[in-house]
């Protein structure tokens, strides 16, 4: 048995994981999962109480919620001593036709795209808090927009938003994809062409193709990197077949194939030489590592909530200058021929008002641990790198992506090493899954056992460390040779 530190709620706890030599403590691994549905089925009878208390308004308890709540509380202290001492029945827990979801409890979770997505427990908090549909307009008064409310603190988020990016004005977007599609729809006239990385991201190619653009990709090189040079190229390629030049650029600063750095700041600078206004998508990079959008020299910032914000989905930030609020952040000049209504400081591209609950608190709850955490980004690199080298010593193993490694998400090539073992296997590929799955690994793509990528970004160094040893703990169980 190996005792790691697990960092919850700011302070380090103690986790018991199961051994790598001796194979899954199978005992104490049904106890830890019957205590993680205790702790379920402690949270969903205390929203039970939540329920009575709502129901009893506005004269308190009746007889039949006086014996409601105290068959509740009974409940509960029985459901907290078993979760104590790791006893008892597991209760069903399902909510409807929903099960749990108790993933990030109980594996160490390397999934590609929800690392940096996982709430914080403030997050969490806040969620439960705010649960309820328009939650916060509690407080909202004239002039009625959503980034104007002070309570709770949705204003100054916003400020607070933007000077994180160091940009002029942000406001907050349901994914990074609406953020793309406010400026494409503000900026991109029908049949522009708009300047995309050949490594770009669906959403962008949909953005585009909403607002009647064209997406023109820069080729990547030989490492799989898109250059200012290639860039300016592709400029002149656009200029010279369409007599136009570009309406927009959009370059992912770390794209989701490789996870490659992308040389935004050479872009950027291309962008302005040729006056075209030059958006980063930071979907990767916005709250996992610094962004200073100044330095960048980027128009429009994008961020997503839920990649890389510890974030409820589906959320996001789109920053920009004071010189392109007035466009991107214009407001509603409509005036309805019947009535003559007019609706004042909406603006039209955010449709009034956009995160309008939960998934707004939980990005707020989360901001300043996001804040902070974006100052140890060198030390999650660290972490993927030392896993990465581990993993190269499994033979046949390879890095796609570049190398050294700046980002945490990492796209790896198996077919020499685990994909031979499942040519033969009677699981074939889903023997990986399970082996990694047995030792409390989860998150890769099912199955596969080629190409495929994985992110430890937020995994303690003793979980890395662990994680690692599980690869190379499978690798020796199949006879692979580990250098
Ligand atoms: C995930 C991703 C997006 C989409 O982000 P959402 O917030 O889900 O809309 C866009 N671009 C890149 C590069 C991404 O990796």
């Amino acid at each position: 048995m190996r005792v790691v530190n697990v960092r919850l709620g700011g302070a380090y706890r103690e986790l018991t994981l199961p051994s790598i030599c001796g194979g899954l403590k199978k005992v104490n691994e049904s106890r830890k999962s019957l205590q993680i549905q205790k702790t379920f089925e402690a949270l969903f009878a205390l929203e039970d109480i939540r329920e009575i208390f709502r129901q009893s308004l506005p004269a308190g308890f009746d007889e039949l919620q006086q014996e409601e709540f105290s068959n509740a509380i009974t409940k509960i202290k029985s459901i907290i001593s078993d979760l104590e001492n790791g006893e008892g029945k597991p209760a069903c827990n399902r909510v409807g036709k929903l099960e749990p979801r108790t993933r990030e409890e109980e594996f160490i979770n390397i999934h590609p795209i929800q690392a940096a997505g996982r709430l914080t427990p403030e997050a969490r908090k806040a969620i439960i808090s705010y649960g309820d549909g328009y939650s916060t307009c509690d407080y909202c008064r004239k002039p009625f927009r959503l980034d104007k409310i002070a309570r709770p603190p949705i204003e100054e988020f916003h400020q607070d938003l933007a000077k994180f990016l160091n940009m002029d004005q942000a406001r907050v977007v349901p994914g990074a994809r609406r953020g793309f599609q406010a400026v494409t729809q503000s900026i991109v006239e029908k049949g522009d062409s708009v300047i995309v990385s050949s490594l770009a991201h669906y959403t962008e190619f949909l953005a585009v193709e909403g607002a009647g653009g064209i997406v023109k990709e820069v080729p990547q090189d030989e490492n799989h990197i898109v250059t200012a040079d290639s860039t300016a190229l592709k400029i002149e390629d656009v200029k010279r077949e369409t007599g136009k030049l570009p309406a927009l650029i959009m370059i992912d600063h770390f794209d989701y194939q490789f996870a490659n750095e992308h040389d935004v700041y050479g872009i950027a600078k291309v962008a302005k030489e040729y006056g075209i206004p030059f958006l980063y998508n930071g979907a990767y990079t916005v709250g996992v590592m610094p962004v200073d959008g100044k330095k960048i020299g980027a128009d429009f910032i994008i961020g997503s909530g839920h990649k890389s914000m510890a974030s409820v989905a589906p959320s996001g930030v789109l920053a920009t200058t004071d010189e392109w609020a007035p466009k991107v952040f214009r407001t509603t000049q409509m005036i309805g021929d019947l009535t003559g209504r007019k609706f004042g400081i909406k603006e039209v591209e955010n449709m009034g008002c956009t995160l309008m609950g939960a998934t707004l608190l939980s990005m707020i709850a989360s901001f300043p641990r996001v804040k902070e955490r974006t100052a140890n980004w060198e030390d999650e690199v660290r972490k993927s790198s030392y896993f990465l080298e581990q993993f190269l010593r499994i033979q046949g193993s390879k890095v796609l992506s570049e190398w050294p490694r700046k980002h945490t998400l990492t796209k790896v090539d198996t077919t020499g090493s685990f994909d031979v073992i499942a040519k033969t296997h009677k699981r074939r590929g889903f023997f990986f899954s399970d082996e990694l799955k047995d030792r409390g690994v989860i998150g890769e793509f099912a199955g596969a056992t080629r190409t495929w990528k994985l992110n430890t970004y937020g995994l303690t160094w003793d979980q890395t460390r662990y994680t690692a040893d599980v690869f190379l703990n499978i690798a020796s169980k199949y006879g692979l040779n580990i250098s």
